[in-house]
């Protein structure tokens, strides 16, 4: 094969292995960042055709029309700070929610920063991409612009409990999200195949508002986001569905 770089006829040049070379560095430099001491927990990368089954407003490619990598970020948020969570009408218990939420705003933000040096590089390396924060929701519909827990499956960084959150293997639901869209083709992660959940029921059975159902036939989970939401707002926090789950203790 000959190619034409810069008026220089290069001769038997295997430009895929070129690319696949450019692949694995860019993906190897990705995990580099995040195993860095102030990194993150949790890494993945997922192909966008891994999201063809969802509706096309809410396909990443609908934010970066050209995308074909998802980068998923994840890192924990602190046990001994979920296991003090309680449901404020809980009478004779202290609940942590106002730490809990500092909390939270401090690994969002963290992911948040490592996800931007991530997009940063790529860039630079002619791959346009575009870093998300898990703070996209339309409260309107109660629902994110951008589904980080389905593409935290798709890059094989756990599967989705009875309790509709994300299960890690590492901290079970006690995880915050970010996400890199990018051009770059980088390489997939596989999928965890394991069913997290193995019969368990304890979030089913801890859910004080009964938003959360044992789930029916062909269902994944039996949730009602509507009745949670308002448990929430007059209850000033919850969040037990997530602190009693035992994945990941
Ligand atoms: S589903 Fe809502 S109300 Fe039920 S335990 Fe979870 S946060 Fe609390
Ligand atoms: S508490 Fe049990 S049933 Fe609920 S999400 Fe966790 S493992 Fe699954």
């Amino acid at each position: 094969m000959k190619y034409v770089i810069n008026n220089t006829k290069i001769c038997c040049l295997n430009l895929e292995n070129i690319k696949e070379r450019i692949i694995i560095t860019l993906k190897k430099y990705i995990k580099e960042i995040c195993e860095l001491p102030d990194g993150v927990d949790l890494v993945g990368v997922a192909p966008v055709e891994r999201f063809d089954q969802l509706p096309e407003d809410k396909r990443p490619g609908n934010i970066l029309p050209g995308t074909k990598s998802v980068i998923v970020l994840g890192s924990q948020v602190f046990k001994v700070l979920t296991d003090k969570l309680t449901a404020q009408n809980e009478v004779g218990k202290v609940s942590c929610q106002d730490i809990y939420q500092a909390h939270n705003e401090t690994v969002t933000n963290d992911l948040k920063q490592t996800g931007y040096r991530i997009a940063r590089h790529l860039t630079n390396q002619g791959y346009p991409c575009i870093n998300l924060g898990q703070d996209l929701t339309d409260y309107r519909t109660i629902s994110s612009i951008f589904y980080f827990k389905y593409a935290a499956v798709a890059a094989g960084l756990g599967k989705i409990g009875k309790n509709g959150l994300l299960l890690t293997p590492a901290y079970g639901p006690r995880v915050k999200l970010s996400a890199v869209l990018t051009e770059a083709p980088l390489e997939e992660d596989p999928l965890i195949k394991e069913d997290l959940c193995k019969g368990c029921s304890i979030c089913i059975d801890a859910c004080p508002s009964g938003a959360l159902k044992e789930p029916e036939e062909n269902q994944q989970v039996n949730y009602d986001r509507f009745v949670c939401f308002s448990f929430l707002t007059n209850n000033n926090g919850c969040s037990l569905c997530m602190s009693k789950c035992p994945v990941g203790k």
